[in-house]
């Protein structure tokens, strides 16, 4: 028994000693590519239901690896959260997103995904001026996206840095809004100007009739509240119908266009459908 314990034990040391080796081969990576300047924002278009008009662009962080290829965020996001490298990369996103913005018509805005640990940095409210001031970007067309956990925090800080994005003219959108310890009571006590109705929603439309009855209920709120309602990961024409009817304000997904560079903003705006 105690051979057995001891031979699991190595075991498990040695498949502990090759998790840990390759995060921080990943990590060591993840340093170097900022340093090599190897990320870059890729845009998805988010359209006014009613109007079809592109609106906004989410901006989305790729890695692009000399050896790789393109690398998703889910990906690398966990562990440059864990290392503290997110606020760094954070910060690139957010000035690339608000120089790219900078040059599209200037009714077009962008949105920028912000991580808990950038939401917690003393920092944040400096670097989103400092973004704003050097591109020259209004505030009002820079929307920062939050998810629940955030919340969870310490609501007192949280709710006071909410409020002075808010005063500065940026946007607050509550991301991925059902997946996780989603709370009415977060709608009222904290200022958001947008609801991001998580994709797994709009992808059981078809399917199920109670995604329908949550995306009718959202809506509704949103309208009531004067919340602007946007649905994520629309794939179909028929959810575009769906939500049309059941008056969602805003869709984006790949029916429209995934993400690409910034160099195919132009091209996105003039044509309503790329694949
Ligand atoms: P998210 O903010 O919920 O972004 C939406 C994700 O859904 C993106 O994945 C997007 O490419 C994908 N998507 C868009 N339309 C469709 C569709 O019609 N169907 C399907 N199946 N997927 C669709 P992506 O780009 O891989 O990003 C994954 C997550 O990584 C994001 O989820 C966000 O949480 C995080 N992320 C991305 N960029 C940043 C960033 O700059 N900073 C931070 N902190 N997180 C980021
Ligand atoms: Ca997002
Ligand atoms: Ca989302
Ligand atoms: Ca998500």
């Amino acid at each position: 028994a105690k051979a057995d314990g001891r031979g699991t034990y190595r075991f498990f040391e040695t498949g502990m000693d090759a998790r840990a080796q390759a995060r921080r081969l990943l990590e060591m990576d993840l340093r170097a590519a900022l340093q090599r300047d190897e990320f870059q924002a890729y845009y998805q278009p988010i359209r006014d239901v009613a109007s079809d008009r592109v609106v906004a662009f989410e901006a989305l962080l790729r890695w692009n690896h000399p050896h790789r290829g393109l690398i998703s965020p889910i990906n690398f996001i966990p562990l440059a959260e864990e290392t503290g490298l997110i606020i760094q990369l954070g910060e690139l996103v957010l000035r690339q997103a608000c120089s790219d913005a900078a040059t599209w018509p200037n009714d077009i805005g962008v949105a920028v995904n912000l991580s808990p640990v950038q939401f917690k940095n003393p920092n944040l409210i400096a670097s989103v001026t400092e973004a704003l001031e050097k591109s020259g970007l209004a505030a009002r067309r820079l929307e920062l996206e939050i998810t629940e956990s955030v919340l969870l925090q310490n609501s007192e800080a949280t709710l006071t840095t909410l409020h002075e994005l808010r005063a500065m003219g940026v946007r607050i959108s509550l991301d991925d809004f059902g997946t996780g310890y989603s709370s009415l009571s977060y709608l009222r006590s904290f200022p958001f100007d947008k609801i991001k109705i998580d994709r797994s929603f709009v992808s059981e439309l078809a399917t199920r009739e109670d995604s329908v009855a949550i995306i009718r209920a959202v809506t509704g709120l949103g309208r009531s509240l004067g919340i602007v309602t946007t649905a994520e990961g629309v794939e179909s024409d028929a959810q575009l119908e769906l939500l049309r009817r059941e008056g969602c304000t805003q869709a984006q997904g790949y029916l429209f266009s995934q993400p690409r560079p910034a160099s195919d903003v132009a091209m996105m705006l003039e044509r309503p459908r790329l694949r």
